[in-house]
């Protein structure tokens, strides 16, 4: 492994005030900051002076689940600053009583994602010093950075598009050479990441009292999210139909997790062979906050046939299960004959219709 290098904060040019804390809350500074003020998580759970950044930690949770996204606070004052910095604790705690596994993913995705918008207006000096909190070795090279290679594939393992593969870097004696979008991108990676295996956080019965109602709100607001996606249709395409490896790969597209590029093969191919238009297999995929609408029209009309004139089969299981794409397979998909998602998803129309008959 390649030796790290990072700034001692005298070399960066980083000022530290209670607005970029409130910015980025998850910063060593941040807690820091909480310390130092003395307040005690009793206080912080339901102390009468801390009810607005319980209001606004449940906020976090709440938009994260529906928009995927955290908007931005009012942040003029140190007192809203502080408010806003302690309203991360609070959300950390309700996403960890709730701990629903898509709600920790979907709840540090957008943390990230706010961090990435935020980190566009910042200088350099600044993004170094947030990289070294979060254990990216980089080096200053003319005006962006560059990265041991071993760290540039360790940290963008989970950025599958073909812009992060190392044969389309810029390379310079073992090192990967970044301008400050990429090392943006790859920061938001590891804030997600590390918000990610940081949650749930422990938590006793008291906590759980004391948020009990807003618990109950979130779980709601799941419930609600997760029952849109499970009745929507898209195209002419019944959501019910699709078999579970399928569901899957969709509702990661439709909550802007990465797929691999195996896994948007699988999905898009199988969506192309149930006859969804390019068009719609497009808008599935611009929620990843990676989109980029002409590499995926590229992509999508390459695997499509509308470029390369060869219409690409759908994966059958037994290929979907070597790639780990296999995911969450019902009694249908244990039947000794289940070789192929398509066959599910016809006979799965075929019982509908059936049923459909019966009734009328
Ligand atoms: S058995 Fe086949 S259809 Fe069922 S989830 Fe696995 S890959 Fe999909």
């Amino acid at each position: 492994m390649c030796k790290k290098t990072f700034y001692p904060p005298t070399l960066l040019k980083v000022t530290m005030n209670a607005k970029r804390l409130a910015m980025y809350p998850f910063l060593r500074e941040s807690s820091e900051y909480i310390e130092e003020k003395n307040i005690s998580l009793e206080e912080l759970i339901n102390g009468l002076a801390f009810e607005e950044c319980r209001i606004i930690g449940k906020r976090r949770v709440l938009e994260a689940i529906e928009a995927g996204v955290i908007t931005d606070h009012e942040m003029g004052t140190e007192i809203t600053c502080l408010k806003e910095i302690l309203s991360y604790p609070i959300a950390r705690i309700l996403v960890s009583c709730v701990g629903d596994p898509y709600l920790i993913r979907r709840y540090a995705l957008a943390e990230a994602v706010k961090a990435n918008h935020r980190l566009q207006n910042e200088n350099l000096d600044f993004i170094l010093h947030l990289a070294e909190q979060f254990n990216i070795g980089v080096n200053k090279y003319e005006d962006g950075v560059k990265i041991h290679f071993s760290d540039f594939l360790q940290n963008t393992a989970q950025l599958r598009s073909r812009e992060w593969k190392l044969i389309n870097q810029e390379l310079d004696s073992g090192y990967v050479i970044l301008n400050k979008r990429k090392l943006i991108r790859i920061v938001q990676q590891a804030i997600q990441k590390r918000i990610e295996d940081e949650l749930p956080l422990p938590i006793n019965d008291d906590i759980i009292r004391a948020f009990k109602q807003s618990v109950i709100e979130i779980e709601e607001e799941i419930k609600k999210k997760k029952h849109k996606f499970e009745s929507t249709d898209i195209g002419k395409i019944r959501i019910t139909r699709l078999p579970p490896c399928m569901k899957h790969l969709l509702s990661m597209a439709q909550n802007g997790e990465n797929i691999s590029h195996s896994g948007r093969f699988a999905l898009t191919s199988f969506l192309n062979a149930v006859n969804l238009s390019p068009e719609d297999i497009i808008k599935i995929f611009s929620t990843s906050p990676d989109f980029d609408e002409s590499k995926t029209r590229y992509q999508i009309e390459h695997i499509t046939g509308g470029i390369s004139g060869t219409e690409y089969t759908p994966p059958e299981c037994s290929t979907m299960k070597s790639y780990n794409l296999c995911i969450g397979a019902d009694e249908l998909c244990n039947k000794e004959w289940m070789k192929h998602p398509l066959t599910y998803y016809r006979l799965k129309g075929r019982k509908r219709i059936k049923g459909r008959k019966k009734k009328s």
